[in-house]
């Protein structure tokens, strides 16, 4: 038998998964993400920690068939990141660099391109799909005939950066204005909520909160029927639903696949954005179901786990 390793370095925690060959996920454990010296420390650290388990675990090199790791940042086909602001690197071939360190075969890829691999292989997918995820942000995957598409910079798939509204007036994160992002994403949430206080007088529970809120007290506020929260989230469903039709007459999908906070939010906002996705609808994708993701975090570490059965296994 034969395994692997799935890494996802997602920020300020590592998510590392053993698998075997057939997709079994053995076992998973966190280790805390090295920040200082510029992210110099992030790869060793990776790559003690696969020492010492192979170690506990009697492993040996020819036993594993490679390490694939998850990085929120774009990576090419050839491994080279193209600077992950949130560690501080620049532009480096991280697969090289891993290999270096641990003697295994090691592959790359973005954490949302992986985690749409993940649910296509082990979760809710399927061979035409789209993976939308709310995190930090709002990223995601196109999978189409089976195959995640990578795109030559490896920055396809970032669904957040679609700009949906040409009249917005604040920057998003990328510098434009108007990306999908700054509605359907938690910052842009609290946001909306915020503006939509400041613009009318509508009676809600978020106002006169001298906190800042966060967005769960909008979902919250909406669920339980709030008129301000209702409104902000139906406009949230809304930009979700109108990009997403748009997307969709890109590959022509059978299944858009909710994941990240989208999960947590709920059922109120899967139906939410079915209904408003079938008002921007095109005829051929009307069939279109949606769908929660199935893995949850786990995802991205099967995805890292299959890219490197795929390339050597
Ligand atoms: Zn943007």
């Amino acid at each position: 038998m034969r395994y692997g390793f799935g890494v996802d370095i997602f920020g300020t925690e590592i998510k590392m998964g053993f698998f075997s060959e057939s997709g079994e996920l053995i076992e998973k454990w966190k280790i805390v993400t090295p920040l200082m010296q510029d992210g110099n420390r992030i790869l060793p650290a990776i790559a003690d920690d696969i020492e010492r388990y192979m170690k506990e675990h009697h492993l040996y090199e020819d036993q594993i068939i490679g390490v694939g790791v998850g990085i929120p940042g774009p990576v090419n086909g050839s491994g080279v990141v193209n600077k992950c602001v949130n560690f501080g690197w620049g532009v480096f071939n991280i697969d090289r660099a891993l290999a270096g360190l641990t003697g295994l075969n090691v592959k790359s890829s973005n954490i949302a391109n992986l985690a749409g691999l993940g649910e296509c292989w082990k979760g809710s997918g399927t061979d035409n799909m789209i993976f939308v995820a709310m995190n930090t942000g709002l990223g995601g995957a196109v999978v189409c005939d089976g195959a995640v598409v990578y795109g030559v910079n490896g920055g396809a798939g970032e669904l957040g950066h679609m700009i949906i509204n040409k009249e917005e007036t604040e920057a998003c994160t990328c510098g434009r204005k108007g990306c999908v992002e700054q509605y359907c994403s938690p910052v842009g949430i609290a946001r909306m909520a915020r503006r939509k206080l400041a613009a009318t007088a509508t009676p809600s529970v978020l106002r006169g909160s001298r906190r800042i809120f966060d967005f769960h007290e909008v979902v919250r506020a909406a669920n339980n029927g709030d008129r301000l929260a209702v409104d902000v989230m139906n406009q949230v469903y809304d930009c979700a639903g109108h990009f997403l039709s748009n997307v969709c007459c890109v590959t022509n999908p059978d299944t858009v696949v909710l994941g990240g906070e989208f999960v947590r939010m709920g059922q109120p906002t899967l139906d939410g954005i079915a209904k408003a996705f079938h008002r921007y609808i095109f005829h051929a994708n009307q069939n279109v179901r949606f769908q929660f993701a199935k893995l949850g975090t786990d995802a991205c570490i099967y995805g890292a786990f299959k890219m490197v059965l795929d390339e050597f296994g």
